[in-house]
């Protein structure tokens, strides 16, 4: 499949990693809009919030615990979470993600 955060969590393509577990891969985004910013990925392609299903709703649930993770982890004091949802929505990578920006 020709998906680059697919590729990233299987790595078959670079990044810098912030964060990995069995489900998850966090790392920093190519074009940063805050001095932290990540972007935190499930290791399951699911293309969108739009196509998440009931059967994801844990996936989804530890997307956002794995979040405070890794920004406890980085020591940040606060942070935005932002999840844009289709191509008018913004998205631009078909993998679902979670940005995670913080100064
Ligand atoms: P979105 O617009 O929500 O789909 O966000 C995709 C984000 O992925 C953008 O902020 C891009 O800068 C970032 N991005 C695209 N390709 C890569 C890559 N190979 N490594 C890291 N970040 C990427
Ligand atoms: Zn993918």
């Amino acid at each position: 499949m020709d998906c680059i955060f697919c590729k990233i969590a299987q790595k078959q393509a670079p990044a810098q990693i912030a964060y990995e577990d069995d489900e998850f891969i966090a790392f920093h985004d190519i074009r940063p809009k805050a001095p932290l910013h990540l972007l935190l990925v499930p290791k399951k392609h699911i293309p969108s919030l739009q196509e998440s299903q009931e059967g994801d709703a844990e996936l989804l649930g530890k997307l956002l615990l794995r979040a405070q993770k890794v920004a406890q982890e980085k020591q940040v004091k606060g942070y935005k979470l932002a999840m844009n949802v289709g191509k008018e929505g913004g998205q631009e990578i078909d993998h679902i993600h979670l940005h995670l920006l913080a100064q």
